[in-house]
């Protein structure tokens, strides 16, 4: 098989087409392409990603999208009503995260492409605040081991030097003597995810918020992926820690709109409890011959539709649209770890939330990712220990998934059991090197991994 898609099926645009093409022709292309690619997630066999999966939610975000799509964000003075979908994108968010708790500083945020771009924006903050009030000069983060890549891009990014802390291999928290031991004076913030994206597991926030203001340094939580739905959960009475606002250390949230705020890829809420920490990253060029400019955050020109539909999607759902989308996907949640649960030979790591990661000490799990791979599902491969994730969404809260995942487990567990002196199939490509990572595996991987990207990027050679 190519691994470029369509090659047989759609002419290759190898160059600008001299003749522009019929609209229609155009879009049929496009829809024949989208309509079999969304088949294979609306089984509701496909971990995350696709957070709401609602055809009609879709559709009218893309009318909201429309009407401002060609619109720049960044002249305002042209377009005011940016000013009222960001401005209560924010406050909706600060809501949500208890931003009420906050006393003594006036809480703000950004909206920002994504969690990446919402991690990066806090990290730099960070760093410039640190330096300008503390004068560090060789700055750190310490981040629980499991915290996102995006941390690890931050501090790369901004020459910042990233402490990772190890983690308690059973509940998957932080080592907080561990995150304590490490923090010096170069240290600029803290991290706790709430959850994290591997296990979903809550880190000790509260701790993390006593260490971070006994040793005055920032306290960043990430909810890029819990942000939009654990309040919720708390609410339904699940038992989910206070992680936001309410605790005096917390200083930064990432809250993805783009996962369970059910609105389309690009955005995402950065809460500050202090307008000076997000002011201090603000970006200023007066004297520029193009005339004065600056910029809140590190993108220049943002499309106007994205926050146009991201308000729309948060006002039309509403805190009872949200709250009713989480109890489904809760119970969903609970019903596939009681699937899980009902194999002694499996293991389900930690104590999760919506998302659940397992594993096995009796046979490689994923002998049973070979197997579910068979029957349409997609997991997230995890390594140190080989696990699989499920991040439960809407789609798997229509009826019969989780009945289809109880019995396609059943099926998994009885190949793995036959399987277990073999290798897995699907193991060279999610799990751990075999005889541990080293600097030969890790550049073979690398390389492994940039041709992958490479070819992301490239049409296939003429000929
Ligand atoms: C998704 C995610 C991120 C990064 O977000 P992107 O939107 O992919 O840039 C960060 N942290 C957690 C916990 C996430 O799940």
């Amino acid at each position: 098989m190519s691994a470029y898609p369509y090659e047989d099926r759609f002419a290759i645009n190898r160059r600008l087409p001299e003749e522009g093409r019929p609209r229609e022709e155009v879009l049929a292309e496009l829809k024949a392409m989208a309509v079999e690619e969304d088949a294979f997630w609306e089984t509701g066999q496909c971990s995350g990603t696709m957070y709401c999966g609602d055809h009609d939610h879709y559709g009218f975000m893309q009318e909201a999208f429309g009407l401002y799509a060609h619109v720049n964000a960044l002249q305002r003075d042209m377009c005011p009503s940016s000013t009222k979908f960001e401005a209560e994108i924010i406050a909706m968010g600060l809501d949500l995260l208890h931003g009420e708790a906050v006393t003594g500083t006036t809480p703000a945020g950004l909206v920002t492409t994504g969690g990446t771009g919402s991690i990066c924006h806090a990290v730099l903050s960070y760093r410039e605040q640190a330096a300008a009030t503390r004068g560090v000069t060789s700055p750190n983060v310490i981040k629980p081991e499991t915290a996102h890549p995006a941390f690890d891009k931050a501090c790369h990014l901004f020459g910042i030097e990233l402490r990772k802390a190890p983690v308690d291999p059973e509940t998957t928290q932080v080592d907080v003597d561990w995150v304590e031991a490490n923090i010096d004076d170069q240290t600029i913030a803290l991290v706790g995810s709430a959850c994290n994206y591997g296990y979903g597991t809550v880190d000790p926030i509260a701790e993390l918020s006593e260490l971070a203001l006994r040793h005055g340094v920032g306290l960043h939580v990430d909810g890029c992926l819990g942000g939009w739905i654990l309040p919720f959960g708390q609410e339904l009475g699940y038992d989910i820690p206070v992680f936001d606002f309410r605790l005096p250390g917390v200083t930064t949230i990432s809250a993805d709109t783009h996962k369970y705020g059910y609105a389309f890829k690009g955005t995402s809420v950065l809460a500050f409890r202090d307008r000076a920490l997000r002011n201090s990253q603000y970006f200023f060029l007066t004297d520029w011959s193009g005339g004065k400019y600056c910029s809140p955050g590190m993108e220049g020109s943002r499309s106007a539709g994205l926050l146009a539909a991201t308000w729309a999607a948060m006002v039309q759902i509403g805190r009872k649209g949200y709250l009713g989308y989480a109890k489904a996907i809760f119970e969903a949640s609970a019903a596939m770890q009681e699937a899980v649960r009902s194999h002694p030979e499996l293991r389900i790591i930690g104590k999760p939330t919506f998302l659940f990661s397992f594993t096995s000490d009796d046979f490689d799990i994923y002998h049973v990712n070979d197997f579910m791979r068979l029957r349409g599902w997609r997991f997230n491969g995890q390594q140190y220990p080989n696990a699989l994730h499920m991040a439960v969404t809407r789609p798997q809260t229509q009826p019969g998934v989780t009945e289809k995942f109880a019995a396609d487990l059943a099926g998994a567990v009885d190949y793995a059991r036959d399987h277990a002196a073999e290798s897995p199939q699907s193991g060279a490509i999610y799990g751990g090197v075999i005889g541990g990572m080293n600097d030969e595996a890790d550049g073979f991987i690398r390389l492994v991994m940039a041709d992958m990207m490479d070819g992301f990027q490239q049409v296939p050679a003429e000929g």
